[in-house]
């Protein structure tokens, strides 16, 4: 199986998200400070730039998914937004329960 470059980007993408989890989870409190003030704005800004793109407009439509042939059957706000949205209520609410996120999602 051929590694193409996006793959690649993905992975250690994942990789790098991975340890911020780790590190969070089991570092230090010195880490963990360093942790979130040097990855955390980072973390947010990714986030943002997600839902900004997929921030349903006033007919609740998403104007990057809606471009797309089958979006228009799809209920709106897009997966993309709901899935993030979601991921960050339920983690918020119940914090520790990963697993438990995963499947919801
Ligand atoms: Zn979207």
């Amino acid at each position: 199986m051929s590694v193409t470059v996006f793959s690649q980007l993905d992975k250690s993408l994942h990789e790098h998200l991975d340890t911020l989890v780790r590190l969070a989870a089991t570092g230090d409190d010195e880490t963990a400070t360093e942790l979130a003030r040097s990855e955390l704005p980072r973390v947010v800004a990714a986030l943002r730039a997600l839902l900004d793109e997929h921030t349903p407009d006033e007919h609740g439509r998403c104007p990057t998914c809606r471009t797309r042939r089958l979006s228009r059957r799809l209920p709106a706000p897009c997966r993309a937004y709901l899935g993030a949205q979601l991921a960050m209520t339920v983690a918020a609410e119940s914090p520790g329960r990963r697993k438990h996120v995963r499947s919801v999602v």
